[in-house]
């Protein structure tokens, strides 16, 4: 067994003498983050934010979207506030003087709002009993009510919450910098990035853009601490793919969410893997392998090429990675390698197969002129 270790170990430092692409690891927590470094990870390409407003948080979170007033959005994000900076500084402390790719909130609306059914109950069985339902409970209803979505992974998601949510963004933001400053005064060397997602038109970006550009000196000017964080944004709509040279515009780098990008351009839904009929194509031959994990060369890849050619068209250099599952999928990363993307991010366990096969994909010389 040790024999076979040593082996491995061999394998992976050839690969990482010779590979171009860097690979960075999704993860979202500290103890993620230091396994990830432990793996290898030369940064965090995905750090989700979603799983940080769950649990106790949840309330605050309610309260945030249905609020009737902006003092009470107010109070919700502030409370959420030191949360969230907390959350930061944790992960941008596990992966000092690597890049930490933080993306602003991006939750499915649903996953949010109270559950309709057990209000819907509550509301009724007081109702049978002859007592007033609670103010709360008809109010969140009727929100609830009035946000339902029947689709709420086309819906208000991504960029287009942070639009809507007035303070989101520059909550999410603030905790962010302030993170920043906390680690530089502790002597860290802290490389948070900020991504914005599910954008479909440069406009959203260019919007959400400003703002955290103008949270980001204030905090330089309240703490006396420049903070540079690099902006940028996920491809993963068909439409921003196709018009990534004017995204590129207002993007310092992109990064494919192919798991967004494949439902999205073949219509099938992310969440339904499993249907009886995923199985049966894959006996009827329409695709060889699930495109949700490997790579679509002649569909999402053609997309994808067409935003890496746009993008560096518009923005020479710009940087260009892959966080979505693919990122860590064998054929994939050969794909995005000949592609010319600079790196992929993927599950922290898959990292050290990820970097063998980014110095396979060198050996084997595919590169962005010869694979087209
Ligand atoms: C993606 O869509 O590929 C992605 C990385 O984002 P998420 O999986 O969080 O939607
Ligand atoms: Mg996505």
């Amino acid at each position: 067994a040790d024999g076979i270790v040593a082996a491995g170990a061999r394998a992976l430092r050839h690969a990482d003498a010779v590979r171009r692409l860097e690979v960075r690891a999704n993860a979202d927590t500290p103890e993620d983050a230091a396994r990830a470094r432990r793996f290898g990870a030369q940064g965090i390409g995905l750090c989700r934010t979603e799983h940080m407003f769950l649990g106790e948080r949840r309330k605050l979170v309610e309260e945030m979207i249905l609020a009737r007033t902006d003092a009470q959005r107010a109070r919700a994000l502030g409370a959420l506030l030191p949360l969230q900076r907390r959350d930061f500084v944790g992960i941008l402390e596990a992966m000092d003087g690597l890049p930490v790719t933080i993306r602003l909130l991006d939750p499915p609306l649903h996953e949010f709002l109270p559950d309709r059914t057990e209000l819907a109950v509550r509301v009724a069985t007081a109702d049978a009993r002859g007592e007033p339902p609670t103010a709360h409970d008809t109010e969140l209803l009727a929100a609830v009510d009035r946000m339902h979505e029947e689709n709420p992974m086309l819906g208000l998601r991504g960029v287009r919450l942070g639009l809507v949510v007035p303070g989101l963004v520059a909550m999410q933001v603030r905790a962010i910098a302030e993170a920043v400053v906390q680690r530089v005064r502790a002597g860290g060397a802290p490389h948070a990035e900020i991504m914005v997602p599910l954008v479909g038109a440069v406009e959203e970006l260019r919007l959400a853009r400003e703002e955290v550009e103008q949270v980001l000196a204030r905090i330089g000017e309240e703490t006396g601490v420049p903070v540079r964080c690099p902006v940028g944004t996920m491809i993963e709509l068909p439409r921003a793919a196709l018009t990534a040279g004017r995204i590129a515009e207002e993007a310092e780098f992109f990064s494919f969410g192919t798991n967004d990008l494949t439902q999205t351009a073949w219509g099938f839904s992310r969440d339904d893997v499993e249907a009886e009929f995923f199985a049966a194509y894959l006996d009827k031959g329409v695709f060889t392998a699930s495109p949700f994990e490997t790579i679509d060369r002649d569909g999402v890849g053609r997309l994808v090429r067409i935003a890496v050619d746009e993008g560096r068209a518009a923005r020479p250099g710009l940087t260009i990675g892959v966080c979505g599952e693919h990122g860590g999928d064998p054929e994939s990363v050969h794909f995005f390698h000949a592609a010319g993307l600079d790196y992929v991010s993927c599950s922290p366990f898959r990292v050290p197969v990820a970097r063998l096969e980014a110095g396979r994909a060198t050996l084997t010389g595919t590169d962005v002129s010869d694979s087209r």
